[in-house]
């Protein structure tokens, strides 16, 4: 799956990082993971 797309179900995801839960928590930790060069999704 190209970046930048939205997966549907069924997709298979690779990433170093998934989140599961945008949250606070969840979009603090992507912010710093982005931060520090981390590949995150979010799901
Ligand atoms: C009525 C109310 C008022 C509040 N007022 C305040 C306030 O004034 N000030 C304050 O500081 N705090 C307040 N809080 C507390 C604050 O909302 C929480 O502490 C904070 O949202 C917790 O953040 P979190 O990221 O840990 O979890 P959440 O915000 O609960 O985020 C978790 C995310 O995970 C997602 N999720 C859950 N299960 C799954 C699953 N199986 N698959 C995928 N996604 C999933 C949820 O949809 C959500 O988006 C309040 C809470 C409530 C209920």
């Amino acid at each position: 799956m190209s970046e930048g797309l939205k997966a549907v179900e069924g997709d298979t995801i690779e990433t170093p990082v998934l989140i599961v839960g945008g949250g606070p928590c969840g979009l603090m930790l992507a912010n710093e993971l982005g931060r520090r060069g981390v590949e995150a999704t979010e799901r």
